[in-house]
């Protein structure tokens, strides 16, 4: 278990500095703020309980990262990301129908590229999860359909490291990463 000062040093490392500082922490995984005072007011024990939840969320993610190597990619788009040489997001202007990014438009079968996070591996393309409130069989064929044909890719599933119950999909490089877990929190996160 990490220390908070080596969490923050480690988080840095993976997830990359802001211009006030702090680390740049994805969607959903930011320290717990005092909520507003238009909020439901909320009790000191509960402010306490999120914020242990969060850092719970914070150091298994920044633990599985770095054990693998990896760095959060910033312009990690969709699975098409995962395909390059190098890091780039999908073209803005496709000429093709298969240089689209995914998460444009309502394709139900898109609905698993929820809290999507692009993972570099030595400053390539290696492994990009998602964490999708509910994973249902269209979704599970999606990612079957984008493994099948590219003998680079492999998929796996797991619990969400988001929490509120979410679902985690992992796909990942084989050439450039041999295999990688699902990174599970040790006990569901109060929120
Ligand atoms: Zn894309």
């Amino acid at each position: 278990m990490l220390e908070k000062r080596d969490l923050h040093v480690a988080a840095l490392r993976v997830f990359g500095r802001s211009t006030d500082g702090a680390v740049q922490w994805p969607y959903g995984l930011h320290n717990a703020a005092r909520r507003r005072r238009w909020q439901t007011p909320e009790s000191p024990e509960d402010f306490t309980r999120r914020q242990a939840s969060q850092r719970a969320k914070q150091q298994a993610i920044t633990e599985w990262a770095t054990g693998l190597g990896l760095r959060r990619s910033q312009v990690g788009c969709c699975p098409r990301w995962l395909t390059r040489t190098t890091s780039r997001k999908c073209p803005s202007e496709p000429t093709h129908p298969e240089q689209e990014c995914m998460v444009y438009g309502s394709d139900p079968r898109v609905g698993w590229l929820d809290h999507v996070i692009a993972w570099n591996l030595n400053g390539r393309p290696a492994v990009f999860t998602t964490a999708p409130y509910g994973l249902e069989d269209i979704h599970r064929m999606e990612v079957a359909s984008l493994v099948a044909p590219d003998l680079q890719l492999d998929a796996a599933f797991g619990a969400g490291w988001y929490g509120f119950g979410t679902q985690q999909v992992i796909l990942w490089r084989r050439d450039r990463i041999p295999s990688v877990p699902a990174c599970d929190l040790p006990t569901e996160t109060y929120c």
